[in-house]
């Protein structure tokens, strides 16, 4: 399957979604998961992310999400990619389907959601930075 060299990301020094483009990566096969950890560079600010593209398939399912079984969403904590989570601000149940750190340092999760659809999220937040947008 053909990737584009382009896609749209949050940039986390722009602070907006930008086109960011393809500069290097590699695959990788462990536990029979594909991993596709990408470096993409901003068009804009010129900084670099390594994006996780790697979407579980088995994992992805948000349909039969229940509260009792998802952990409740905060900037400060730390996800796993297949995680089930709620979001209590938008009362809404998600699952993590990629992980996301920029050349920053900045971790940010992508989770899908049963209402919202996909959305992104910074997690692994210090206390002190918390004045910044949760959302990301
Ligand atoms: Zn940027």
């Amino acid at each position: 399957m053909a990737r584009s060299k382009y896609i749209t990301h949050f940039c986390a020094y722009c602070h907006k979604e930008t086109k960011m483009e393809a500069v290097g990566g590699k695959a990788v096969e462990a536990n029979g998961t594909e991993s596709l950890r990408v470096w993409f560079r901003c068009q804009r600010c010129k900084h670099s992310a390594l994006i996780d593209r790697s979407v579980p398939a088995s994992k992805s399912a948000v349909a039969d999400l229940t509260r009792e079984s998802a952990t409740e969403y905060a900037a400060t904590k730390v996800f796993t990619i297949g995680e089930a989570i709620y979001h209590s601000e938008w009362d809404d149940l998600g699952r993590v389907i990629a992980k996301n750190r920029t050349s920053g340092g900045v971790q940010a999760i992508t989770v899908s959601f049963q209402k919202l659809g996909e959305r992104k999220l910074v997690e692994n937040l210090r206390a002190d930075a918390l004045s910044d947008a949760a959302q990301v």
